[in-house]
């Protein structure tokens, strides 16, 4: 029997693990989370906390759904993990073809990793080595400033150079950064790219929404003119739809609010409904056929232990289903409306700035005279007044946001809303 009786898991987790975007030595209490439920986790005592930010973006149908459990664990009892060089499965044939059906109609095949930062990777790899297999020297990448892409050494590259990077800036390779195309920008960003393009290979950029910046959105109009034009000069579009895929923009994709078509896409988060890793990196047969070749050196060269690991791919059929399925349809547009009016009274509240939302997406920034370093204190203020009141909100600064699960109610989003303008009330100026 175990001598030490009475630890806390609390204590347990202090002594053994280092936890992702902690500052360890001040970190506060860490919550033991025991069991999920629908849009709720419980902890310890049993306090019920509404997950709102479907735990980092992942979680489309509420935590421990039956159905993906149900065909997870027949999965887990039928084939749990294959080889995938020299070996397939019915899981990842059946999900790249559901999945294909969905997207742009150039996206024609798919390529299995584990994570948003490895879908990059990979497609960053296929971009740099399409014209390396070309015998073309293009190796130069754009980016957006503010961008984030994940937190492996390429995808760092590619993110806009915050503390988040500092330590590492001397081996990030060069990537060229430019603004978030507006109607009155396009004209000078034609010019700089214009400029470039010998050289660039491809541009990578979040499409509408930058989530990890803060949740900063803009013109579908304005990325379609700047698709335009890097298909012009022969650059790649990577379309990193690692937060913005399956819903979460209130259309099933970010590229079904646009009519110009990226090479390559990246997918994660919301693939597998949030229950299992995994990524996708998806690409038009132009770039596959680059891969093609009698010389071996023409191979694309990169994978992981567990590509198209079938209980994953079974998670994300499952989850996809429940996406298709007309009642979630019908969530993510009434959870859309909702939003859509809260923004309309956050718009006036004098507390709030920049009110703003896309599908399921509603963001403001908390207004304040102060400086940035203030910023951050209000947001870890902010945060422990909604978790008081059983609410997990993580703000980013001083940008509060809400990416609920889709099986939310609508009263339980009014509850949260109700909150809102609590918390605004009492941290009023
Ligand atoms: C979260 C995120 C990533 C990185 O995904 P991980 O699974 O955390 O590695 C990449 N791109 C975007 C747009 C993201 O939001």
């Amino acid at each position: 029997m175990n001598t030490i009786i009475s630890t806390s898991l609390q204590d347990r987790d202090k002594a053994v693990n280092w936890h992702p975007y902690t500052q360890m030595k001040t970190a506060d209490s860490i919550i033991p989370i025991v069991r999920g439920k629908g849009i709720y986790l419980y902890d310890e005592e049993g306090k019920k906390y509404m997950d709102v930010v479907s735990s980092w973006w992942v979680t489309l149908h509420g935590h421990s759904h039956p159905y993906i459990a149900q065909r997870v664990f027949e999965q887990l009892n039928t084939v749990e993990q294959v080889i995938f060089a020299g070996f397939t499965h019915k899981p990842a044939v059946q999900l790249s073809e559901n999945l294909l059906k969905l997207l742009p109609a150039n996206q024609e095949k798919v390529f299995y990793s584990d994570n948003g930062s490895t879908a990059v990777e990979v497609a960053l790899k296929m971009c740099i080595q399409y014209a390396h297999n070309h015998e073309k020297k293009k190796t130069k990448i754009l980016a957006f400033k503010n961008a984030y892409h994940g937190d492996t050494f390429g995808a760092m590259s590619v993110s806009g150079k915050s503390y988040w990077t500092q330590p590492f800036e001397s081996m990030l390779f060069e990537v060229i950064f430019i603004d978030i195309p507006n109607a009155e920008n396009i004209e000078s960003l034609r010019f700089q790219i214009k400029e470039l393009a010998d050289e660039v290979a491809c541009i990578i950029y979040e499409p509408l929404v930058q989530g990890a910046a803060g949740m900063l959105m803009y013109e579908a109009e304005n990325l379609n003119s700047l698709m335009r034009i890097c298909r012009e000069y022969d650059i790649l579009m990577i379309q990193d739809e690692v937060f913005t895929g399956f819903g979460r923009t209130g259309k099933l994709f970010a590229a079904n609010h646009l009519s110009e078509k990226p090479d390559i896409m990246c997918f994660s988060k919301g693939l597998t409904g949030g229950t299992m890793p995994m990524g996708v990196t998806t690409c038009s047969n132009g770039i596959y056929n680059a891969f093609l070749s009698d010389d071996h050196h023409k191979t694309l060269f990169h994978g992981h232990s567990f590509t198209a690991n079938p209980l994953a791919c079974t998670a994300a059929l499952a989850s996809m289903e429940i996406l298709l399925k007309e009642e979630t349809q019908m969530t993510v547009q009434r959870i859309t409306e909702q939003h859509a009016e809260f923004v309309k009274v956050l718009s006036f509240h004098p507390q709030v700035e920049n009110a703003r939302q896309i599908g399921t997406i509603l963001a403001f920034d908390f207004k304040t005279g102060h400086g940035t370093s203030y910023f951050n204190e209000i947001g870890k203020k902010l945060y422990h007044e909604f978790l008081q009141r059983g609410i997990i909100m993580r703000p980013l600064g001083n940008v509060l946001y809400l990416v609920p699960p889709y099986c939310i109610s609508a009263e339980e989003l009014d509850f949260v809303y109700q909150n809102i303008l609590e918390v605004l009330d009492q941290f009023r100026d």
